[in-house]
């Protein structure tokens, strides 16, 4: 499937390939987390590259400890091993260092208009965001929450699988949170942020997030990243259709299959034939995932 594009994708890159895996520990890892992983390290290792994991737990009230252990602990039984990350740690935790991302909203003042806003979802009343408190300026801060005004214009990107792709980043959405009323950094932002500043040249994750890449473009360029990524969204493992896999879903927790006695291959098996990368269902180890890709 990637075997045409490989060359495209070294070429464009003009670097060797860093992908990240990036889970973020708000509930167990489930399968639609192993599909991430198959594509990940797949596609990483077909084209020669490295993976980073980097635990997305930015939202410091949904994200658990317990979690976050518990999604390193099925990694590792599942066979998925993250290359060494920068500063020759195994993996990056956004909450580890909160100075990148108050550096990249120093940044963003110098050039775009940083603002205070403590409008509720409620307020905003649906994903636009017009922009209310933009005139609020960041001289009164009664509230921890921060916006960006977003210019508008197009964003176009290469994805892998889907082709060319254009956004509009400021008709979708309107002027981004960067941080919300609690203080924690949005996920939009840690992710361009974070991308930027681990040199991330790939990013393979799920068709769900597909929306997102038009406005984390957008960030990344007004934080002065020039070479944007390369994008890969895959298909999601759907239950019924249109029907998304939820984290508490029991019947496909690595866990609950873990402990039904299944081996590590038969869960990746079961990831890979439930999103079509295999007709039928058999074991495959995650050292061999590149072969799908090849
Ligand atoms: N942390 C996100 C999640 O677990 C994934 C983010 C991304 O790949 O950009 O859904």
């Amino acid at each position: 499937m990637l075997r045409a594009r490989a060359d495209v994708t070294t070429c464009k890159l003009g670097s060797r390939v860093l992908t990240r895996f990036a889970p973020s520990p708000t509930g167990y890892l489930h399968l639609g987390h192993v599909v991430n992983a198959i594509y990940v390290w797949g596609v990483a290792r077909a084209l020669g590259g490295r993976v980073l994991l980097r635990i997305e737990d930015h939202d410091r009230i949904r994200c658990r400890p317990e979690y976050d252990e518990a999604l390193l602990e099925d990694l590792d039984w599942l066979g998925f091993v993250p290359d060494v990350a920068p500063g020759g740690r195994k993996s990056l935790r956004q909450s580890d260092d909160s100075e990148p991302y108050e550096r990249a909203v120093d940044d963003l003042r110098r050039t775009a208009t940083v603002y205070a806003c403590d409008c509720s979802r409620k307020d905003i009343g649906g994903e636009h965001y017009f922009g209310r408190c933009r005139t609020r300026g960041l001289d009164e801060r009664p509230d921890r929450g921060l916006r960006v005004a977003i210019p508008p214009g197009i964003e176009r990107f290469d994805d892998l699988l889907l082709g060319s792709q254009e956004q509009t980043p400021a008709s979708q959405c309107g002027d981004l949170l960067l941080r919300d009323r609690d203080g924690n950094w949005t996920y939009q932002f840690a992710v361009a942020v974070d991308d930027y500043g681990q040199a991330v040249n790939l990013v393979i994750r799920g068709a769900d997030l597909l929306s997102s890449t038009g406005r984390q473009i957008r960030l990344a360029r007004m934080l002065g990243r020039v070479e944007m990524p390369l994008f890969l969204h895959h298909p999601l493992i759907e239950k019924k259709p249109g029907e998304k896999l939820s984290k508490s879903d029991r019947d496909t927790g690595v866990r609950d299959l873990r402990r039904l006695g299944l081996a590590p291959a038969e869960v990746i098996g079961r990831a890979a034939a439930a999103v079509g990368l295999v007709e039928t269902m058999r074991p495959i180890e995650a050292a061999s995932v590149a072969e799908l890709f090849r």
